[in-house]
């Protein structure tokens, strides 16, 4: 579902990826895990095309991310037809950024309604049974403000999953909010991985990663040092710097 090539990005003088090749199949989940600044926010928003990429190519779903190519020019697609391929593409922050204005019902129908066009009935009927499948059925009434931190972020999941992506995309979903709440946002993503959902997470939680992991991928300084299985680049790593940073998460 997802194609990285030779991925460059800079900011300025910057330059924050330095050729990430990456591949990440239909019903697969990659873990993303690395030190602080080595690129893995500023992948995973050029995935969406929050961030235009230097150099490289960047394909979902075997579309190319911002781009249409006539023989071998590439021209940058609109504002339009970029919001369309976004609609494929649901990501979740670390900071749960809920529409304060609006119950958690309406947070979720919201986009379904505005961007899909769809009946607020249709709408309201699919918010809630995903809500239901977030484990906050009964909180559907409530505002941001009345949620806990992993409610919210549990909203913010059904929020992106009412648009029906093919590819989630998750930015440490987990790493604002107290310990006692990060079990259930997990649970849910792990019951998201086990529906088969294609997903991108980037996390510090190695035992998630070990246990839901298809593909972890470690990145430092821009590159991608190593990735398989878990039980190999968790486990079993076979580079220093991979061995140095699990050292210092686990
Ligand atoms: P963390 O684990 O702390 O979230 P990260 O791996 O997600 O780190 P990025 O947020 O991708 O790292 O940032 C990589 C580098 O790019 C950092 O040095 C950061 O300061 C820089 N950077 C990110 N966004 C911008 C921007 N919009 N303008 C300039 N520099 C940026
Ligand atoms: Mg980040």
């Amino acid at each position: 579902v997802v194609q990285a090539q030779g991925v460059h990005k800079r900011f300025g003088r910057l330059e924050v990826l330095k050729g990430i090749d990456l591949e990440v199949h239909e019903r697969e989940v990659a873990c993303l895990i690395g030190p602080s600044g080595s690129g893995k926010s500023t992948l995973l928003r050029c995935v969406n095309h929050l961030e235009k990429i230097d150099a490289g190519r960047l394909y979902v779903d075997g579309h190319l991310v911002g781009y249409r190519q006539r023989g071998d020019r590439l021209y940058e697609l609109r504002e339009r037809e970029i919001a369309e391929q976004r609609k494929d593409i649901g990501m979740v922050f670390q900071r749960f950024n809920l529409f304060p204005h609006m119950t958690a019902l309406e947070n979720v129908m919201e986009a379904p309604v505005q961007v899909r066009r769809e009946s607020r009935a249709s709408a309201r009927e699919r918010a809630r049974a995903l809500l239901d499948r977030v484990g906050l059925a009964d909180k559907e009434a409530a505002y941001p403000a009345q949620l806990s931190g992993g409610q919210q972020q549990r909203v913010a999941i059904a929020r992106a999953l009412a648009m029906r992506p093919k590819l989630m995309l998750f930015d440490e979903p987990t790493s604002a909010l107290d310990p006692e709440l990060v079990g259930d946002v997990l649970g849910v993503m792990r019951q998201l991985a086990q529906d088969g959902m294609t997903m991108i997470v980037v996390t510090h939680e190695m035992q998630f990663a070990r246990e839901v992991a298809d593909t972890v991928v470690f990145m430092d300084g821009g590159v991608v040092v190593e990735q398989g299985p878990p039980e190999q680049v968790i486990s079993e790593p076979r580079h220093e710097r991979t061995r140095a940073f699990l050292s210092r998460v686990l």
